[in-house]
């Protein structure tokens, strides 16, 4: 690292976080390019035989293979790391890659999580049917039910687990609340930032030990890439890449980059997704054929006075119940033709998608009642489209019921 590389990493230490979107992680090459090089290479040659050794020995860093080490996959790391306030960063495959090695790589057969239960379906998945497989504990609570999580910690609990907001419903869990529940127990505490990102919440920052993204939603941002992280203290990070480094579910170069790309321009997106989705929160509540309407920006939300405690401001994803079954439902989202009909959010175009039968149609009955998730509920992801389009568009589902 040349002098002024050293220089310019210094000046970013005290920076905020719409530079560090954009600056923080940045080595330059020999070349002078001004945006981020892309190195797409598999592996790293050495300079001699003993730097190789002390290389692979981990006694000197530098590259070793792609597996582990790449620039641009270093560079992203960095970048997320320092928006979320954590001192590392693991990338990944996925957002589903970032939440199994973090498993993987700080539990044990015998160990016990206690997950809030309107996780992401898939990740209700992965502990019920594959890590309870090799003998992990997992019970699932009420997210906003502090008495519920309590209750649920045992002698063997080793992790708190949950994300807020929490889809498709918005709940929103009190994070220092479950911080110190967590510290009490001498726990990690796991949050899964995917709904917020560090452009409107900061878990590390109310005492959660570890952020977990998909990459995949709002930090690419136009729904191009698969990817995932964990941010935190480095020594829990340092054990999730010695997961990675032996099992594999890295983050490729190019995926980085783009997540590079998107984490530049996160807080006016996030913004923008904020306001878009306020306006047609508060439009869908005033129409006819809506009964009820999730969002916690809304006054009739429970969760708005903790969203406004903890949340710059109160995200992209909204749900809604439309009067009558599921035939109404999916015929007012087959009647919408701006939205796009998929299970993705976090994208500038619009989503829209019938959770019961989708997202958490894996759940059992039981399992999607408990989680409030009726047959009647559409999650609109809303885009960066002009409101007044959208609210033309969900017209078009209107007249449908
Ligand atoms: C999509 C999603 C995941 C899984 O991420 P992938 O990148 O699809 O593997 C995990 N948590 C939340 C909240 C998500 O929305």
């Amino acid at each position: 690292m040349s002098e002024k590389d050293r220089e310019r990493r210094a000046a970013l230490s005290d920076a905020r976080i719409d530079t560090l979107a954009i600056r923080a992680g940045q080595m330059r090459t020999g070349e002078g390019e001004n945006s981020e090089p892309i190195y797409p290479t598999s592996s790293y040659v050495f300079d001699s035989a003993e730097q190789a050794a002390r290389r692979f020995s981990g006694e000197e860093s530098g590259n070793v293979y792609s597996r582990y080490t790449n620039p641009t996959v270093r560079n992203f790391e960095e970048r997320i790391a320092a928006m979320e306030g954590g001192e590392a960063a693991v990338a990944t495959a996925s957002g589903m890659a970032a939440i199994l090695s973090t498993c993987m790589s700080l539990l044990q057969a015998g160990d016990h999580v206690v997950c809030s239960r309107n996780v992401f379906g898939t990740t209700t998945n992965l502990f019920l049917k594959y890590l309870c497989k090799f003998g992990l504990e997992v019970s699932f609570v009420d997210l906003v039910n502090l008495e519920d999580w309590s209750q649920a910690i045992q002698a063997n609990t080793k992790m708190l687990f949950c994300e807020t907001p929490s889809n498709p419903i918005c709940e929103v869990a009190d994070l220092a609340a479950l911080s110190a529940l967590a510290k009490q127990h001498d726990c990690l505490f796991v949050v899964d930032n995917c709904f917020c990102t560090p452009a409107l919440q900061k878990p590390l920052e109310f005492g959660a030990d570890l952020v977990i993204h998909s990459a995949t939603k709002y930090l690419d941002g136009q729904g191009r890439c698969v990817g995932g992280c964990v941010v935190g203290r480095r020594e829990l990070t340092d054990e999730v890449v010695g997961f990675l480094r032996t099992c594999g579910p890295t983050m490729s170069a190019f995926n980085a980059w783009v997540f590079l790309k998107g984490l530049e321009t996160l807080r006016l997106r996030m913004d923008a997704h904020s306001s878009n989705a306020m306006a047609l929160a508060l439009w869908l509540e005033q129409q006819q054929g809506i009964d009820k309407v999730y969002y916690a920006g809304l006054d009739s939300h429970p969760g708005k006075p903790l969203a406004t405690k903890q949340q710059r401001a109160y995200g992209g994803v909204l749900s809604f119940c439309v009067s009558g079954d599921k035939a109404a439902a999916w015929r007012f989202i087959d009647a919408t033709c701006i939205c796009s009909l998929t299970a993705n959010l976090g994208d500038v175009k619009t989503t829209i998608v019938h959770p019961a039968t989708t997202t958490h149609g894996r759940l059992t009955d039981e399992q999607r009642a408990a989680a409030n998730i009726s047959d009647n509920l559409i999650r609109v992801a809303v885009g960066l489209e002009d409101i007044e389009d959208l609210k033309i568009d969900m017209q078009r589902g209107l007249a449908a019921l």
